[in-house]
């Protein structure tokens, strides 16, 4: 198969993709090259109206039309402006979303701390964030990362920057999933929701 290059070079950018290894790649690059029903035209016209239309929010970073910047969330007068939710990227604020229950605002980091893979939060980053706490005089600011090492150094390391501004800084509860029971959670899952317990 080495000598099909545009297969090769097909395979080597769908396995960049989050979630996708080497062998799913192949089967997604096979399944486009085999296409007979049209899909691989479909996706090169998705591909291309994102490319063409879709930005990132230039307030908070979540993903928006270009014509619509800021997004939504950000323009939306009945958010409170005060009230900010730092995310890794903006998965985390349709997850977010997605729940419901959320009436602030957001803020995407565009990444997060991982010192094994040589990763940075760039300062500006940092500095574009503590700006926005002082313009936009935040009470409190929300850290939701996952809760992984990696999640855990970002927050605590954002944590610190923080210091120097006057902020409240809260992070997520982590609980026992819904669903599911103390039996099966890990030992970490299980140490965080007892410590994020609540009055009854
Ligand atoms: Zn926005």
């Amino acid at each position: 198969m080495k000598e099909i290059e545009p297969l090769q070079r097909l395979i080597t950018r769908l396995a960049r993709l989050p979630g996708v290894g080497r062998r799913s790649a192949e089967r997604m690059a096979f399944r486009l090259a085999l296409d007979t029903k049209g899909l691989r035209a479909d996706l090169i016209g998705a591909l291309q109206e994102v490319e063409e239309q879709i930005c990132c929010c230039s307030v908070c970073g979540n993903l928006t039309l270009k014509s619509r910047d800021p997004c939504a969330i950000c323009t939306d007068a009945r958010r409170d402006r005060h009230l900010l939710c730092v995310v890794e990227d903006p998965s985390g604020i349709q997850q977010i979303e997605a729940a419901g229950s959320y009436q602030g605002v957001y803020h995407c980091m565009m990444g997060k701390l991982s010192p094994m893979q040589g990763q940075d939060i760039p300062p500006a980053s940092v500095e574009r964030l503590l700006k926005r706490i002082r313009d936009d005089a935040v009470r409190e600011v929300i850290l939701a990362f996952d809760s992984d090492v990696e999640s855990d150094a970002t927050a605590s390391y954002l944590h610190e920057k923080l210091g120097s501004a006057e902020v409240r800084v809260t992070r997520l509860g982590f609980g026992i999933p819904a669903g599911s029971g103390i039996a099966y959670s890990d030992p970490v899952t299980l140490a965080r929701a007892l410590h994020g317990r609540q009055q009854f």
